[in-house]
Order: structure tokens, then C-alpha cells, then sequence
């Protein structure tokens, strides 16, 4: 019954400790911890770990009295990204359609798949990766997402004749569906609709006036009728950003006007790397006391020119930050982005051509003898981080948990 409707979903149990335990087989059965790029935070941990109370975001002077035996390891994106795509490459022999919805999360077409070929798939990603994954096989993506996850760890979970899916949406809190924020589900409690099986007995142009077109479709998701697609290409970007923890929170201006700069040269390369300009520029700033700030500026131009986002980014800072207070994330925001073949350029508008030409001098030394070799002089108040060769990489597209 339905197998030619099936969907698909994998998600490699605790990731980033499962790579690591890739190349340092040692760390297996070990409470594993594995922290952001300043090494403060755990931002994945064992199941040993999770056992000892150890939550994803905890900074690691919390985690270790819990853990004390736990050993860290600061995280490596290139190497996850590694098994990533292998894993990508392995589900792409097992099905037609493969959606890489995140570095370790993939929906995939699962026509004609049965427990036995799940399994199978499940098993050749082990053996083929080290890495373990837990597959989830229904009728909608927000049906296998939540059959997978409720086999987790290395769970193979069919969830395609009416009682499994009704077992699966049981109790569940709405909560644990994608896509349904805390806000969502406290205006769903306010008519009485906990669980997802009460979401989706409730009547749907009631959903659809709460939450949206957004909150329908996963109505019609969560009844086993698939509205949303498999995507195998990427859409465009939207918007691209780089920044993130400051690693120390700081209130020091020369620390954050590095951060500006730094955050400007990796958003020039990301901004090179897709060969688009932007038309916006934005700041969103938290601050350690818990509140947050952001601004947004038209720029003259679309432009990826580092002098002129250097330039709106110290600007924004000064209209996002009021000083003396202590920020601990910033990123910078490039919107409105068009493609570079198309752009328009006015003959008077074009940037400085000296600025150009020590862009251009920039990005060639670099690309020859390695990122951040030359770089703006206003990150000389983040020397340190420049000597800490741990900071230096970048995954090419991690925003949120969705990338490439
Ligand atoms: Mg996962």
C-alpha cells in the first residue's frame, strides 16, 4: 500500500561526535563533547554525555562538573562535511531523489523502499562511513522526519500504514515538528492542540488562520498527503551571512571594529564564492545581558567591494551597539542579492579602482598562500584569533543548520 509515495528521511545520530570517532576510534563508548570555534560552548555531545545532563549550547565550565571524564574536541567542519557528502553519494545509489536538507539530515525518494531496503541503506552507511544514521520511511518529509527521530539512535522506522502513523503522531508534542516555533504552538494551546495528532484532527482552515499557508501544508504533511517537494537543487540564496560567537564577549571598541572587518572579508568571499553582489547590509548583535540589536542600510551600490561593506559595517555598529555594553554574537547580513553577470554598473558608481586593485591583490595572495594571509588592517585587535589556526576554516555554507 502507498509504496510509490514514500518519503525518506536520514539524520546521522549525534553528527559531529560520530566523525570524530571516525578518524579517533578511541573516543567510541567515551562521554564525547564537541565545541564551537572559540571552545566554549558544547555544540554536540554523546549519548554517554547526554546522559549525564550535558545540553547542545551549555558553555563547557557547566558541562565538565557534570561530566567530568568527558574529553572535548573542538569542531572541524571540513571533515564533517567529508562524510557528509559521502553519505549524500551512498543514499543517491539507494534512490532517485536525494534532498540534502542539512549536513546531516537528507530526505530522499523512497518509492518502492521497504524495511529490508531501509535497512539495507542504513547498513551500507555504517559500514561505508563509520558514521550511524537513523532512517525514517513514511508518506510525507514531516512524517519521516518524525519516524526517524523516534527510532533514534540507529532506529529504521516505517511509518506507512495508517496505525504506524498514527502511533507516530500520539503524544508527540507539536513542538517537535518542524517548522512549529514555541510562538506557534502557544497559539495552537490555545485551542487545546498539544500533541500532533490533535493538530491534525483540528480542523484545517482553523491551522491555516493561525499559522499560515506554513502551518496548512504541514497539516497536510502530518495527514500523509506530501505538499512538499523533494528539492535536489538548491534554491538561490536569499541572503547570505557570516559571523557568530565572539568566542569572549567583549565591550572593548577596537575588539569589535576586528570583528566588523573580519566578519566583512569572509563575507566577501562567500559573496565572490556565489559571484553575487548585495544591495543591503545588515548587523544583528546579542548581547550578554540576554537583549539584542539589529539594523539594516541600503548601500550605494550592489556591491561585494570589502572598503565599501567595511565602511556600512562599522556604520551599523555604530547604530546597533550602545557602548559599554558587552556583545557576544554579531553577524553581518548581505541582502538583496543579485547576480553578478546581470549587474548594472553606472559608469561613476563603480568602486574606487584603487580599492579594486588591492582587492584584487588581496584575494590572489591569499588563494595562493592561504586564507587571512593579507587581510584588512582593522583586525589587528584579533591577532589572537588570526594565530589560532583552528578559527581559519570555514564550511562554505553553514546558515542555521542548512548548508550547502
Ligand atoms: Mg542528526
Amino acid at each position: 500500500m502507498y509504496m510509490n509515495r514514500r518519503i525518506g528521511h536520514l539524520d546521522a545520530d549525534c553528527f559531529y561526535v560520530s566523525c570524530e570517532r571516525v578518524r579517533h576510534g578511541c573516543l567510541r563508548g567515551q562521554a564525547v563533547g564537541v565545541l564551537s570555534n572559540q571552545g566554549a560552548c558544547v555544540i554536540a555531545k554523546s549519548y554517554e554525555m547526554k546522559a549525564r545532563g550535558v545540553t547542545t549550547g551549555m558553555p563547557i565550565w557547566e558541562a565538565l562538573p557534570l561530566c567530568p571524564e568527558a574529553i572535548f574536541i573542538k569542531r572541524d567542519f571540513e571533515w564533517y562535511e567529508v562524510l557528509s557528502r559521502r553519505i549524500r553519494e551512498i543514499a543517491e545509489r539507494f534512490s532517485p531523489a536525494v534532498e540534502y536538507y542539512s549536513i546531516d539530515e537528507m530526505f530522499f525518494d523512497a518509492r518502492g523502499m521497504d524495511f529490508a531496503a531501509a535497512r539495507n541503506l542504513q547498513q551500507c552507511i555504517l559500514d561505508e562511513t563509520g558514521v550511524p544514521v537513523s532512517v525514517g520511511v513514511s508518506l510525507s518529509k514531516i512524517l519521516a522526519k518524525l519516524a526517524s527521530s523516534s527510532g533514534k539512535p540507529f532506529g529504521c522506522t516505517m511509518a506507512t500504514e495508517p496505525e504506524d502513523i498514527k502511533k507516530l503522531l500520539r503524544d508527540r508534542p507539536v513542538e517537535k515538528i518542524t517548522g512549529i516555533a514555541r510562538r506557534s504552538a502557544k497559539k495552537l494551546l490555545g485551542y487545546g492542540i498539544r500533541t500532533c495528532e490533535e493538530f491534525v484532527r483540528a480542523d484545517r482552515r482553523l491551522i491555516r488562520r493561525l499559522l499560515t499557508k506554513r502551518g496548512e501544508d504541514l497539516w497536510w504533511e502530518l495527514s500523509g498527503t506530501a505538499v512538499l517537494p523533494i528539492q535536489t537543487t538548491r534554491a538561490a540564496h536569499k541572503n547570505l551571512s557570516r559571523g557568530g560567537s565572539l568566542g569572549i564577549a567583549t565591550s572593548d571598541p577596537d575588539r569589535l571594529t576586528g570583528w566588523v572587518a573580519r566578519n566583512a572579508e569572509r563575507l566577501v568571499e562567500a559573496l565572490d564564492h556565489h559571484q553575487v553582489d548585495c544591495g543591503v547590509l545588515a548587523m544583528a548583535l546579542q548581547f550578554k545581558d540576554g537583549g539584542a540589536s539589529s539594523w539594516r542600510s541600503s548601500l550605494p551600490i550592489a556591491t561585494a567591494d570589502f572598503s565599501l561593506l567595511h565602511e556600512a559595517g562599522l556604520k551599523l555598529l555604530a547604530q546597533c551597539w550602545p557602548p559599554g555594553i558587552v556583545v557576544s554574537y554579531m553577524h553581518l547580513i548581505a541582502e538583496e542579492l543579485s547576480v553578478r553577470a546581470f549587474a548594472q554598473r553606472g559608469l561613476f558608481d563603480a568602486p574606487d579602482p584603487r580599492q579594486r586593485a588591492i582587492a584584487e591583490v588581496k584575494r590572489r595572495i591569499n588563494e595562493r598562500v592561504g586564507r587571512f594571509t593579507l587581510r584588512s588592517g582593522a583586525t589587528l585587535p584579533l591577532a589572537d584569533l588570526y594565530a589560532d589556526e583552528t578559527c581559519s576554516y570555514d564550511i562554505c555554507d553553514i546558515y542555521g543548520k542548512t548548508c550547502f
